[in-house]
């Protein structure tokens, strides 16, 4: 039977810390794919304006191309809304029945503030990624207790900081697909502070 993985977030915009992490994870838990699903709004970034969904999801196209293992979704932008996990995972669950839902150790610290998050532990497995070399013990909640968490390397890249560098003039060359940083110049994207 298919196990898949979804990897959620903002991808604004997908980065070499999502597309190395996202290929380990799936060869150790041995996922037959898996699915980067971009927020129309994130829940959990409100407070900061993101690049249009449209640019967000043409790059994340641009880095999955012709990589058999990896696909996404546009299933939360078209909602034109705030997406949830649970309502994402649910739509997913009628064509899988396995599911490994991916986040980030920073994400696992806040995941009790996420929607319903015990009945969204009945539709998947929670699987961690590795954020820091050693991370902050006292800040755990009950579900670390629940989630797997995976020896992925460790690679210190944010959208943040590419879209800072971007602004100052750096290159971002490495962080990003060559592809999508083209992508980034001709479209002019973070040259303004969001
Ligand atoms: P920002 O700096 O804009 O918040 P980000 O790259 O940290 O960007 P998202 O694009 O929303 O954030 O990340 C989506 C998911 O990927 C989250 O679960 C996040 O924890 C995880 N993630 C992001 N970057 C890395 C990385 N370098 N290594 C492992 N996981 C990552």
């Amino acid at each position: 039977m298919k196990t898949i993985g979804i990897y959620g977030g903002t991808f604004d915009p997908i980065h070499t810390g999502h597309l190395i992490t996202a290929q380990s994870v799936c060869e150790i838990r041995k996922l037959d794919k898996i699915i980067f699903i971009p927020s129309f709004i994130s829940p959990h970034k409100t407070d900061r304006i993101s690049s249009s969904p449209k640019h967000r999801i043409n790059m994340l196209k641009l880095a999955v191309k012709g990589i058999p293992y990896f696909d996404y979704s546009d299933i939360e932008i078209k909602k034109k809304n705030i997406s949830y996990s649970i309502d994402t995972i649910q739509a997913f669950k009628s064509s899988y029945k396995n599911i490994e839902l991916i986040i980030g150790y920073d994400n696992l610290i806040v995941f009790d503030k996420w929607k319903n998050p015990d009945e969204l532990l009945k539709l998947v497995q929670l699987v961690v990624l590795r954020r820091k070399a050693k991370e902050e013990k006292s800040q755990q909640n009950k579900y670390f207790k629940k989630a797997i968490f995976v020896e992925t390397p460790l690679i210190d890249v944010r959208g943040t900081d590419i879209r800072q560098r971007v602004r100052s003039g750096k290159s971002i060359n490495f962080l990003v697909p060559q592809k999508v940083k083209a992508y980034i110049y001709k479209h002019n994207l973070y040259k303004e502070k969001a």
